[in-house]
Order: structure tokens, then sequence, then C-alpha cells
């Protein structure tokens, strides 16, 4: 089968451009067409000879996902495509105050499990392979005319469980000849994959690291979310201490607040107690309801009433920004009601 032209480095393209006897800078060059020129096919290439460009239409395949439907509210633009398999998935486009950044999936579905999302509810299919991450942000970009400037690895589906595809991807979109998007533009957020946070650590650049903590308590995490009863809260926290130390980056924690589960005074001051001194900050997450989950989401006074504590506490702390409960952006939301 032919190699998607967008899941290759520049590095993987020197190799083939040198094993089809051309040289290695066309890498670059191609780099520029498809992502500074945005060419969609090899006959807008320029200064390259026709032979070359026979070989590339031969070698790969410059096919792209496919844009479905996309749904707006203010400040959020939802989008669902399908793929060359007829699965779907989606981004999340979000306008802040500093930029803007897109939320992108990494598999088809999820196996993590976790009670209360809907992603989880659709098993994971397959992983996405790095091309359709890149093609996410390519259309998207498409679709505004501007440039992203953050994308966060928070969609449908856990990174850390594709972590091949994921660095991959990374690499292809932080390539300064290419979309050319800071490491310290990007964000991970995975559940809680303990060796691979340590693998992640050891790998170049500054990609941010987010994780789903969402309970102080390995009693409380093992009742919402499977990965719990994998890892213990001590193991997560030794890999997330091990990955600040080694690359001087500060995590966030993100929680989910659920009415009544993981809402009291009290989960918020072990969670003050857990993160103590640590190079992090906590971001509390507004629960999104979602049909045939029964959590509710905490009421705002009592959101207000854990977010003094962990300030009280000493722990820096924000609330996440709430968009697109309307266009149905939380979470394989918007995938799980086109396939309904
Ligand atoms: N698997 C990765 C990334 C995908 S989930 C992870 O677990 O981090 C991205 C974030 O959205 C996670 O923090 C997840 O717990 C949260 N989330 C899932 N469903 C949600 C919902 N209905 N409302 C608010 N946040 C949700």
């Amino acid at each position: 089968m032919k190699q998607n032209i967008y899941g290759m480095t520049t590095k993987d393209l020197e190799e083939y451009f040198i094993s089809i006897n051309d040289k290695k800078f066309r890498a670059v060059q191609v780099y520029e067409f498809l992502y500074k020129k945005r060419y969609n096919n090899v006959d807008e290439f320029s200064n390259i000879g026709n032979n070359i460009k026979e070989r590339l239409k031969e070698d790969f395949s410059f096919d792209k996902i496919h844009l479905v439907t996309k749904q707006e509210d203010e400040g959020v633009k939802k989008y669902l495509f399908k793929l060359q398999d007829n699965e779907y998935i989606e981004s999340v486009l979000m306008y802040h105050d500093y930029g803007i950044s897109l939320c992108i999936s990494s598999q088809i579905g999820c196996n993590m499990g976790c009670s209360f999302c809907q992603s989880g509810r659709l098993k994971k299919v397959r992983n996405l392979e790095s091309y359709e991450m890149v093609e996410q942000i390519l259309l998207v970009e498409e679709d505004i005319k501007t440039r992203i400037t953050h994308v966060v690895i928070m969609g449908i589906g856990e990174p850390f469980d594709n972590y091949d595809n994921l660095i991959k991807f990374i690499k292809i979109v932080n390539n300064p000849k290419g979309i050319n998007l800071g490491t310290r533009h990007i964000t991970v957020s995975t559940c809680g994959l303990v060796d691979k946070i340590k693998k992640f650590a050891n790998e170049e650049g500054q990609v941010n690291l987010a994780i789903s903590l969402h309970a102080p308590t390995d009693e409380l995490r093992k009742k919402i979310m499977k990965i719990a009863k994998v890892y213990s809260i001590k193991e997560l926290m030794d890999a997330i201490k091990y990955y600040i130390n080694k690359t001087n980056r500060r995590v966030t924690f993100e929680y989910i607040l659920l009415e009544n589960v993981n809402d009291s005074d009290n989960c918020a001051y072990e969670l003050a107690r857990l993160l103590k001194g640590m190079n992090a900050y906590v971001n509390l997450i507004p629960y999104n309801e979602t049909d045939n989950i029964t959590y509710k989401r905490t009421k705002d006074v009592q959101i207000k009433r854990f977010y003094d504590i962990l300030k009280k506490e000493g722990i820096t702390v924000t609330k996440r920004k709430e968009f697109g409960s309307k266009v149905d952006a939380a979470c394989g939301q918007l995938r799980s009601n086109y396939n309904k």
C-alpha cells in the first residue's frame, strides 16, 4: 500500500529521495510545498522534474481525511471527519485570548473506559495514523483560513496508547520547514499510562503534559477510571515527578467535577495534600453532562468552594473556560450522536 505523504518526517523523505537516487534537499522542498504553500497535489510542485513527480505519485498517497460536518457556537467550532475506512473522528477548535487552539483525536474510540466519558462508550477501533492527526490541523486551517497556534491531543482516544504515531505526529508538525508548531504550544493529555509518561520525559522538545487525575485517592479513582486499577496514584505521581525533574516543565492536572462523587471539600483538601510543592497546576473542569451517563455537573457554588480550598492550600488552580456544551463539544459526543 502507498504511504501517505502527510505521515512522513523530513528524515523519512530524505531517506526516500536518496533511495531513488535523487537529492536529499528535496525533502525540505516537499515540506514547503505541502505545509507552507499548502499544495494539494504533485502537479503543483515547481522545480521538480517530471520523472520525480511521477515517482512521487506512484509511491505516495496525497489523500486527506474528509470534512463531513461542522457545528459552531461562540468561540468554538467542532469538526466531524470521515476517514478512508469510513470511521469518524472529531476535532474542536477554540478561540482563546492567547491564540487559537485545536483539540485533536488520536484514536478511533478509546479503550480506557473512564466511566464519565462518552468516547469510551465506543470501543477502540484502531489507532490513528500520524498523517490522520496532521490532516486534522490542515483541514481546520483550510476552513478558518488562518493558522492554529496551539494543539492539544485531548480529543477522542488515549494518545499514549498510540505512542509511536503520536511522537511522529509531533515531529512532523514541529518541523520549522513545515507547520512549525512549537513544542511548547503542544499539549498531550493522558489518563496516566505510567511507563509512557517516563518514556515521554526522555523525548526531545518541551511538549506539555496534562494528566487526567479526577480523584485524589486510589479508592475513589478506581470507581471512576479503569486505569486506576492498573497504576496506583503513588506510581503515577512518581512518574510525573520524574517527568518534571527531567524536563523542568510544569504539569497540568485535569480534574472533572462530578456532583457528589469527587467534589467534596474533603476531596479538595486531599488533592491539595497530594500536589503540594509540585511544579503543577490544577485545571478544574465543569462536567459536560452527556446522554446515557448519569453523572451530574457540580453546582457552581461548590465549584467555587473547591477552587477556593485549593487556592487557600497554595495550589495554583484554574477553572476551564466552558465551550461548546451546545455543540456537543465534550469528548466523543458529536461522533456518537452522528453514529446514532
Ligand atoms: N485519554 C486522554 C485524552 C482524551 S480525554 C485523557 O484521558 O486525558 C480529554 C479530557 O476530557 C480528559 O481530562 C477527560 O477526562 C475529559 N472529559 C471526558 N469526558 C468529559 C465530559 N463529559 N465533560 C468534561 N470533560 C470530559
